[in-house]
Order: structure tokens, then C-alpha cells, then sequence
């Protein structure tokens, strides 16, 4: 006879009665469904994370062994935080969830039919089987079509573009005061002109982060230039800055930056970007060129190719920005055992946030649990907006959350408590804490560090092939 197991999991319960015999002097080798979750980014790891209760084995397959806080990438990008505060190791994270196991490798393939996900670690591929899956891969930057602007305006999705960009902001001014040292003046200007495409949240924070640093970070470190001088100029296409607020706070928001001493530009298209600077189109189709070293890609995001790979399996279309359309339990059509959260999945015009992901992971674990448990699934998605904020500059941000609208400091202070809960762990709070304290009440930054391995590695790789880290690490194939 065979008993069920249950009390133990309050969370999800599982039945288990097909893995655990009756005579406890005989015990088989019990096996759990295996979720596989894609991704540990906010989708993946809060996942993982809702699974802990659960009589499930839990994969987590990631190309990145940290979990990234995207939303303070501009703060490492600019010297206020490290990397390590906003990318804590997953394996670190998940240390204390014995169900949990944590692998890294890029997702090739997931076969449907099969319930199999291909992965990728240095060149050696690995199999998983599923009896659930969830995929949270996310976004990358989009360049609307023109890679190629990549090479001197990079985005900001990785931590190797925060890096890249410290290197490429701080270095402008390095190369700024070497050349007024030298009686180069001509090029002092275009060294620091810094520009950045797209002013959604990130967009802002970064234009005003510009301004941070230049007036007041920098203010006294230099002899032959006056980082003061800097010149910040916030772009987009469309008409207004932070697009998706209301519009009162996006009006104040732009007087806010305009005070500030940035330049906004709206209706303004960049149509080509080169190493000295970038070609913008206004709304009335005139061209003009911005003489600017440094500038950042703030604008467009495309789903990870996972999603076009999902849907062509089931008869779907991806959207312009590579989403996979969901059924609104977020699964796939005719695969109830696959769900797909966060950035890549498309559901009633959801917006790409970090909520969306959390609450969809959640969501797509309590339809797991439901399925174990042998009740209906099914249940449609619903999102419950918490509200968005951005900040400006240092003592300065608007936020709207439901029908409250607030701005100034008050809006600020609501977005470091909001950002402190979200940061993982206890250690990184404190110390983010500690290095905002260094940067908002105090002028300097703790992590100025640039290196010249910074600003070239992404580059001398793709021109070298990505595939160059196996070709090191491999022995050669011998002559005979
Ligand atoms: C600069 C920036 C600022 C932002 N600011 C905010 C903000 O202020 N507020 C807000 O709500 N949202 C913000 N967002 C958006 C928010 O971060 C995303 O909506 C959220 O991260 C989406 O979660 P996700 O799990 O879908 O994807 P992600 O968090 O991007 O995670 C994707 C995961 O998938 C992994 N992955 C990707 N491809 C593969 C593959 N082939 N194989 C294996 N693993 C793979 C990645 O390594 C990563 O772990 C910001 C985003 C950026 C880039």
C-alpha cells in the first residue's frame, strides 16, 4: 500500500504518493517534478525563490551567475555603487533552498514536444528535462535595426556595460584634461559633451547623473578643465521625457532636468553614430550633427531570442519588440507546463518592469502548484500596479502610484526606501547605504576604478569572435 506524504509543504503540497512506499524499512529513491527556470533575473529568481516550500526539484539555468538589479545599473555605470551590491551570486542566494539547484549555461533550445531545455556552459552543452518550465530570459538593448551604433553607443542591460560605460564617462574626462594640458583645446569640448538616446526612467537618471558628477563629484580634481563645463544632452524621438508618467510630473520632470543645466531634445532621431560623435534628425527633418565622445544607449529593448524560438513551436508570432503573446495564465498555447514571464512574455500590453516579471513568476508558481496538486489551472494573470518613480538628480524624483502623485524630495526618499527593499540581501543594503550616504550627503563616489580593459574588452572580442574565451581555454587540436 502507498501512503501520501503531507503537512510538511504548507506552501505548495505536492502529491507525492507515487514516490514513497508505505514500508519505511524499504524506501525508494524519491523523484520530484523538476521545474527548470530560465533566467535569474526578477522573473526567475523570485521563482525559484516561491518554490522553496514546494516538494519540486528546481533548476535554475542562467548565461550569468549573478542575479542583476537593472534598476541601479546607471548607479555602478557612474561610480556610486559596485557591481557586487546589484549582482549578488545566485548560487549565494538560493545557498539555504536545498531544492534549488543553480547551473550556468546559455539556453540554445527548448524543445516542446520533448520537455527539454538545451544550455551552453564554455562550448560543453547539458540537457534538462522538465515536467514544468518556467522562462524568464528577459531583454537586451535594441538599436532599433542599427547595430552598428552599438560600437560607440553602447546600452546599459549587463554589468559589462556599466563597467564599459565607467570607463568610457570617466575616461572622457581623463582624455579632456590631457589634451588642455597639451594646448589641444579644440577637442576639449567634444570629449565633454556626454549624450544620452532615449529618456524613459533610465535615460534621466543617467542624463542627471551626468550632472552630478561633473558639478559636483569631479568639481575639484582637475587643473586643466572644469568638469563643470560638461555639456549633458538627453534625447528621444518621441515628444516627451519619461513618456509612460503622467503628464503634470512629465512636464516638471522636464523643467526639473532643464534647470539642472541639461539639454532635452525631443522629436529628435539619432540616424547615425560614429566614434567623435552622433547625427540627429529633428521633427521638422533637419539633420544636425552633436560632437560627443560619450554617449549612451538608453532606448529600445528586444526580448531574448528564446521567445521567437517558443513561439515558432506553437504557431505563434513574436511582436515588433520579440515578446512571445501568451494565453493569460502566462503558458503557451497547448503547453500548460510552460510559462513565460518578465520582458519576453506579451499580455495585454504589459509594461517591461521589474513587477510584471515578480508578480508573473509568482503567478506562473502558484498554477504550478495547483497543477500538482491535481486542482484546475488556468487562472488568468492579473497585475497589480504598485506604482512607478524615477529619480532626477540627488534629492529629486516623482513618483505616481495610483492616484498620488509626488515629487521633490519626498518622491526621492520614497524611491531609495523602495529600491533598499528590493536590493538582495542584507550585506548589499547596507552597504548601498553606505555608498549612498558617500555620493548624496557627501560629493564623492566609491568606485571610481576605471581600466582600459573596461572600455575595449566587448569590443576586441566581437572583432576577435565571441568564441575566443573557448578557443583559450581549449587545447589546440594536435597536428596529426
Ligand atoms: C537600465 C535598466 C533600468 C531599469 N529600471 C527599472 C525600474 O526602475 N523599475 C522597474 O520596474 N523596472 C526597471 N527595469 C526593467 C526591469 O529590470 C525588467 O523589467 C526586469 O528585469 C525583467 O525581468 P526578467 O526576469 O523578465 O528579465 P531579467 O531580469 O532581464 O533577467 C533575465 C535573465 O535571463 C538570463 N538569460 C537571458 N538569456 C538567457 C539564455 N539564453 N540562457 C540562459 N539565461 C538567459 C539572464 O542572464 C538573466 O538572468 C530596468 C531595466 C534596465 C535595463
Amino acid at each position: 500500500m502507498r501512503a501520501s506524504v503531507s503537512g510538511r509543504h504548507t506552501g505548495c503540497l505536492t502529491d507525492v504518493a507515487a514516490n514513497v512506499t508505505a514500508d519505511p524499512a524499504t524506501p525508494r529513491p524519491r523523484t520530484r517534478p523538476r521545474v527548470v527556470i530560465i533566467g535569474s533575473g526578477f522573473g526567475g529568481l523570485f521563482a525559484a525563490r516561491a518554490l522553496k516550500r514546494t516538494d519540486v526539484d528546481v533548476t535554475v539555468l542562467a548565461k550569468t551567475s549573478h542575479h542583476l538589479f537593472q534598476p541601479l545599473l546607471y548607479q555602478v555605470a557612474t561610480g556610486i555603487l559596485s557591481p557586487g551590491e546589484i549582482a549578488p551570486a545566485t548560487r549565494e542566494v538560493l545557498a539555504s533552498q536545498r531544492n534549488a539547484d543553480v547551473l550556468l549555461g546559455e539556453v540554445t533550445d527548448v524543445d516542446l514536444a520533448a520537455r527539454t531545455v538545451t544550455a551552453r556552459t564554455l562550448g560543453t552543452e547539458h540537457v534538462h528535462h522538465y515536467d514544468h518550465l518556467i522562462v524568464a530570459a528577459g531583454a537586451a538593448q535594441s538599436w532599433f535595426g542599427r547595430d552598428e551604433f552599438a560600437v560607440h553607443a553602447p546600452g546599459m542591460k549587463s554589468i559589462d556595460d556599466a563597467l564599459e560605460l565607467r570607463g568610457r564617462i570617466y575616461g572622457a574626462f581623463e582624455l579632456a584634461e590631457v589634451a588642455a594640458a597639451e594646448g589641444r583645446h579644440a577637442e576639449v569640448p567634444g570629449l565633454m559633451t556626454f549624450v544620452v538616446v532615449g529618456a524613459g526612467p533610465t535615460g534621466v537618471e543617467m542624463a542627471g547623473q551626468f550632472v552630478e558628477l561633473s558639478k559636483r563629484t569631479l568639481k575639484r580634481d582637475f587643473r586643466h578643465i572644469n568638469p563643470a563645463d560638461a555639456r549633458v544632452i538627453l534625447l528621444d524621438a518621441g515628444p516627451h521625457v519619461l513618456g509612460a508618467f503622467d503628464p503634470q510630473l512629465r512636464a516638471r520632470s522636464q523643467r526639473a532636468l532643464e534647470r539642472l543645466g541639461i539639454e532635452v531634445r525631443l522629436g529628435a532621431m539619432v540616424t547615425d553614430v560614429d566614434a567623435e560623435g552622433l547625427t540627429v534628425r529633428d521633427a521638422a527633418g533637419v539633420e544636425s550633427r552633436i560632437e560627443a565622445v560619450t554617449k549612451v544607449w538608453a532606448a529600445g529593448v528586444q526580448a531574448s531570442p528564446l521567445a521567437a524560438l517558443l513561439a515558432r513551436q506553437v504557431g505563434l508570432e513574436v511582436d515588433r519588440a520579440g515578446r512571445v503573446p501568451v494565453q493569460p495564465d502566462l503558458t503557451l498555447p497547448g503547453h500548460p507546463e510552460v510559462h513565460v514571464v518578465g520582458d519576453m512574455a506579451s499580455l495585454n500590453g504589459l509594461p517591461g518592469v521589474a513587477q510584471v516579471a515578480i508578480q508573473g513568476a509568482r503567478h506562473s508558481v502558484a498554477e504550478i502548484c495547483r497543477a500538482l496538486s491535481g486542482q484546475p489551472t488556468g487562472e488568468p494573470f492579473v497585475y497589480r500596479d504598485k506604482g512607478s518613480m524615477a529619480t532626477i538628480s540627488r534629492f529629486s524624483a516623482i513618483a505616481q502610484i495610483g492616484r498620488l502623485r509626488l515629487t521633490g524630495f519626498l518622491a526621492w526618499v520614497m524611491w531609495l526606501a523602495v529600491h533598499l527593499v528590493y536590493i538582495i540581501g542584507f550585506k548589499s543594503r547596507v552597504t548601498t547605504l553606505l555608498d549612498w550616504a558617500v555620493g548624496f550627503v557627501g560629493r564623492g563616489r566609491s568606485e571610481r576604478t576605471v581600466t582600459e580593459q573596461q572600455v575595449f574588452a566587448r569590443l576586441a572580442l566581437e572583432r576577435v569572435g565571441n568564441d575566443l574565451p573557448l578557443r583559450l581555454t581549449r587545447p589546440a587540436p594536435s597536428a596529426d
